[in-house]
């Protein structure tokens, strides 16, 4: 690990400040991403901005009827919250589908937005890799790649987004609310979050350096039937190889999102049109362009099955 330097903010624009003031800084929130980056020498930050006593730990109701959670909630007291359990069931869902207990009571809203791809590439600093050193290209591309993207990549990086509470964002239409370091603040809807690699791999959100996320909203409750299937290689604690978000009113309308297989969360809101048609229906649209490896065609028709099994799981509750 490289030498650092450290200061912890008092205040988000005091934060969004020392971030914007110092090239190389960075913030730093639970640090369960960041550290491990850090250790591998993959992110070198030469100063760390401790966010963690700026406040921005409470979940509020908003005036829409929605809810507003401040960046540094724990993924923990998210996934717990009783408004979050009853009004956004596939929210906690998606949050207990994820990493471990002890990752998730560190784990912080914010953070958890902003969490690196897992391509093993990206790790392994003796490998080609355009989203860790740009311009050096993508051992992937050709090389193991089961477990990364199928749409949404580029010829420059087919690399996944690993989250999943996002997804379950995704699917609720939730904003991100940010402060730069002059304080200015702004709301943008998680749609436009996350960028597409095309050919900046590295660029992967929309946020500017020294951008601070202060808080994630939710819109008011959907109602319906809330759930989230992850498949992945081992019963708990790995990444999705797909998964699926979804909310299921009983006359089979609703949302579906998928996880697993983009560099981010992977909602085609026009395909929802057809979830009384069925699984098939809604994934044709959704996959309509897919770009499989020939190790990873199998997720196409995975996202399918597994979008099936939670249409039947959410007829079998509407019908108990
Ligand atoms: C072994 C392991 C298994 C995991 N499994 C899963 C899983 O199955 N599913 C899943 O979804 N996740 C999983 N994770 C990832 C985990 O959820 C993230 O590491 C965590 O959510 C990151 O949050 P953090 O607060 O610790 O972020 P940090 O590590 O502190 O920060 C991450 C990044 O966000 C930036 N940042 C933090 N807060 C802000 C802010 N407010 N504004 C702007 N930038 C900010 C930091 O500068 C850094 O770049 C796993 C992690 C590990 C180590
Ligand atoms: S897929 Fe993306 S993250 Fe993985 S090696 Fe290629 S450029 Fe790097």
């Amino acid at each position: 690990m490289r030498a650092f330097t450290y200061e912890r903010a008092r205040s988000p624009l005091a934060a969004a400040a020392a971030v914007a003031g110092k090239r190389g800084a960075r913030f730093i929130a639970g640090g369960t991403n960041l550290l491990d980056l850090m250790k591998l020498e993959i992110e070198t930050p030469t100063h760390l901005v401790d966010v963690q006593d700026i406040g921005l730990d409470r979940i509020e109701p908003t005036d829409g009827g929605g809810l507003r959670i401040g960046t540094l909630v724990t993924n923990t007291a998210l996934a717990a919250d009783p408004r979050v359990r009853r009004d956004y069931g596939v929210l906690t869902r998606a949050i207990v589908a994820g990493a471990s207990g002890q990752l998730r009571n560190k784990a912080t809203v914010g953070g958890n937005l902003l969490q690196r791809t897992r391509c093993p590439y990206f790790y392994d600093t003796n490998q080609a890799c355009n989203k860790r050193k740009p311009g050096s290209g993508c051992a992937a591309i050709g090389g193991v790649n089961r477990l990364l993207g199928v749409i949404g990549t580029s010829d420059a990086c087919i690399a996944t987004n690993p989250g999943d509470m996002a997804v379950a964002l995704r699917l609720l239409d939730a904003s991100v609310e940010t402060v730069d370091g002059q304080g200015k603040t702004r709301t943008m809807p998680i749609a436009e979050f996350h960028r597409l690699p095309g050919d900046t791999p590295h660029v992967e959100t929309a946020l500017q350096p020294g951008e601070l996320i202060t808080a994630v909203t939710l819109p008011r409750p959907l109602g319906g039937r809330h759930l989230y299937h992850k498949v992945r290689d081992r019963a708990s604690y790995a990444f999705a190889i797909v998964s699926v978000a979804a909310v299921i009113q009983p006359d089979g309308s609703g949302r579906a999102a998928f996880g697993g297989v983009a560099p981010r969360p992977w909602r085609v809101e026009a395909a929802e049109a057809a979830m009384r048609d069925g699984a098939a229906a809604v994934a044709a649209q959704v996959f309509a362009g897919a770009r499989p490896t020939h190790e990873n065609a199998f997720k196409v028709p995975l996202a399918e099955r597994t979008l099936a099994g939670v249409m039947a799981e959410a007829r079998a509750e509407n019908r108990a």
